[in-house]
């Protein structure tokens, strides 16, 4: 059962402590950057309704050409369900978007949103992390995917949900 915690003192955000749990390289590691580095918070969506944080973790991880032979699952924090699972510290620099990661923060919703948006309990999540993560980093600014690389990730839905609230 997730933690319920009340991070912004009006949203209660579920959040499940994954920074210990799913596969992980022994042989490599993210490196640590320092937070005064993140400026932008990078938003993706999984593209499939059928993925799973372990689906995800094991192409993360997987050596090439069946992975990205990366240490772990590269977001910092993976929503699904209405809850918020914690990846990785937001000081690890992880590699989830090229060319963004050392001053960027992974967000990653499960799901494909190119043409629906997530579900409620998603979006609440998403948007109570994201302000929660203002008050670690703030002034951080929040951004798609596809605002920085070409792809379609978040998906248009979501990402028309994030020029619209952000
Ligand atoms: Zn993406």
């Amino acid at each position: 059962m997730p933690k319920q915690i009340n991070f912004t003192g009006n949203i209660d955000l579920l959040l499940e402590d994954y920074r210990e749990l799913l596969v992980s390289r022994f042989d490599k590691d993210y490196r640590r950057r320092d937070l005064s580095r993140i400026d932008t918070i990078i938003v993706h969506h999984s593209g499939s309704d059928r993925s799973t944080l372990e689906s995800m973790s094991v192409y993360h991880t997987a050596d090439k050409p069946n992975g990205h032979g990366w240490p772990r699952l590269s977001y910092h924090y993976v929503i699904h369900g209405g809850v918020i699972f914690q990846i990785n510290d937001i000081d690890k620099l992880t590699y989830h978007c090229k060319g963004y990661n050392a001053r960027s923060i992974g967000i990653c919703v499960i799901g494909n949103y190119e043409d629906k948006l997530p579900p409620q309990d998603d979006l609440t999540a998403l948007t109570g992390l994201i302000k929660t993560l203002n008050f670690s980093v703030p002034g951080v600014k929040v951004l798609g995917h596809r605002d920085v690389r070409n792809t379609i990730c978040p998906g248009k839905k979501l990402h028309d949900y994030l020029k619209t609230n952000f």
